[in-house]
């Protein structure tokens, strides 16, 4: 009898899927089934259901002591898709399996006390580890469509006495397909939006060059509607994005039936969802809501009721694109490159000096809006003050345009930039920045009376460079104009400073 075997399958660290060797070796002795190498434990429970499910198909474990290392030692491991390996390289040590069937294979699933294979997160990044290593991945059914996109040969299984069928040449598993690409259901159109004629045009704007953007406005003014509408401005998401958004969805278990959308991303936390839900992490590592809005939009509703350790910690993401999580004795990176969309009322009372429903005076504003840090404004390119809907405003016909329009807008854009070389606008360096957005004389002019008179700090006035050059590519125009700066410009709110003037410019 065969008392030695192993299996392939993988760890995962941020998307990256680490090779692991599952090795499991029968000794003598009192029977026991013992995992070693660092597992969680999901990981220590596995043995439970391997166990449960060996009896459940009539296979009896020899009297002994099976040891199952997780190689490298070293290295996490979290999760219920290490059953499949370990129940597989068990079958193979004890010669249920024939010796070489799991050779050039990557194993990966949750298996049931009845034996049946059930879905675990991270299906997609661990095929495309296969298809790296050249191996065939071996997975439950419920993961198959998922696992079929990365290109690797996949055998999807329901169970494990299927599994052992095919192994044992009785009935071939068939390949499964790749799941559908869809679209994300109905995106909301701009054209439902009545009057609000200045927002909707800086969405445009936010949408073309990836400027971050924030609405202030009372409730009522329809700063979320709005803000829902940033993703169909958006051009879909290529190919590379697509399958880098897809594997942060899969780890975080959130792909249906292996269907993927190149609709870009919209997440919109509450403001009371936990530190390890917002950004990531948790018992086990999980990408958060960032990272879940990797490539798409974040919308932060409410945003001075977050708290300040969640503002604090969407810093680093806005700068790097991408978030880096501590765990116990290491760290976890997930792409985090976000377009944040943000909206808060004036006062912490929904009123506001233009509103006239605050009865609690310029102090409450004060108070409310210096939750806001300097630096986090200062990564929020277009910041803009959202008058309440009026009833005229209802009144008005449909708008002419929608989004269809205003994204052959946007896309024309971003074609402009792409042309350019340097990235999209919000993301462009000092040099670039210079390079490509230096406005011409009476633009230049006017930029720095305005610098003057409104006592822009440097970080404004080069904010103030990349929204008109984003204005100007949408205009089509190569050089930045007066025109151009003096629309910028309008993008810009003047904050309630601490002496109730509107003193404190970022
Ligand atoms: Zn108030």
């Amino acid at each position: 009898m065969q008392t030695c075997a192993s299996a392939t399958t993988v760890a995962f660290a941020g998307l990256e899927a680490r090779r692991v060797e599952v090795q499991v070796q029968l000794t003598g002795g009192t029977s026991a089934i013992v995992i070693v190498g660092l597992g969680d434990k999901a990981v220590s429970e596995s043995r439970e259901r391997v166990r449960a499910a060996f009896a459940s198909i009539g296979l009896a474990i020899p009297a002994g002591r099976l040891v199952v290392n997780l190689a490298p030692a070293d290295l996490p491991k979290e999760g219920t898709h290490y059953d499949l390996p370990i129940a597989l390289a068990m079958m193979a040590a004890i010669g249920a399996l024939p010796h070489d069937a799991l050779d050039g294979a990557v194993c990966f699933g949750e298996v049931g006390l009845d034996g049946a294979l059930a879905a675990a997160p991270g299906a997609l990044p661990a095929a495309m580890a296969a298809q790296g290593m050249d191996h065939i991945f071996i997975c439950p059914d419920a993961c198959g469509s998922e696992a079929a996109w990365s290109g690797a040969d996949v055998v999807a299984a329901p169970s494990l006495l299927a599994l052992v069928n095919h192994f044992r040449g009785g009935a071939t598993l068939k390949t499964p397909e790749r799941g559908e690409l869809i679209s994300a259901g109905a995106i909301p159109d701009l054209r439902d939006v009545k009057g609000q004629e200045q927002a909707k045009r800086a969405l445009e704007i936010a949408a073309a060059g990836a400027h971050n953007i924030l609405f202030v406005g009372p409730p009522g003014a329809g700063k979320s509607m709005l803000a829902q509408r940033l993703p169909g401005l958006l051009p879909p998401l290529e190919s590379s994005e697509l399958l880098e958004v897809s594997m942060i969805h899969s780890v975080a278990g959130l792909l249906q039936r292996g269907q993927l959308t190149r609709t870009r991303p919209f997440r919109a936390p509450h403001h009371s969802a936990s530190m390890a839900a917002l950004v990531g992490g948790g018992l086990r590592a999980k990408p958060g809501e960032i990272s879940l809005a990797h490539n798409g939009v974040l919308f932060l509703d409410e945003l001075p009721e977050f708290s300040q350790q969640a503002l604090d910690a969407l810093r680093q993401p806005l700068e790097t694109g991408q978030v880096l999580i501590a765990r116990a004795n290491h760290h976890v990176v997930y792409p985090a490159r976000i377009l944040l969309a943000a909206a808060m009322n004036p006062c912490r009372c929904g009123g506001g000096p233009g509103a006239g429903q605050c009865k609690r005076g310029p102090r409450c504003a004060i108070d409310y809006q210096a939750r806001l840090s300097g630096p986090l404004l200062d990564r929020i390119d277009i910041q803009l003050d959202v008058p309440p809907v009026t009833a005229a405003d209802l009144g008005l016909p449909p708008p002419v345009e929608g989004t269809t329009e205003a994204a052959a807008r946007v896309a024309r854009a971003r074609a402009a930039q792409g042309e350019r070389g340097v990235g999209l606008n919000a993301v462009l360096d000092l040099e670039a920045l210079e390079k490509t957005a230096t406005p011409d004389a009476p633009g230049a002019a006017l930029l720095s009376k305005a610098a003057e008179t409104m006592a822009l700090s440097a970080r404004a006035y080069h904010r103030t460079m990349k929204v008109a050059r984003t204005i100007a590519d949408l205009e089509g125009a190569s050089v930045v104009r007066r025109i151009h700066i003096a629309e910028a410009l309008s993008l810009r709110r003047q904050w309630a400073g601490a002496d109730g003037s509107l003193a404190r410019v970022s």
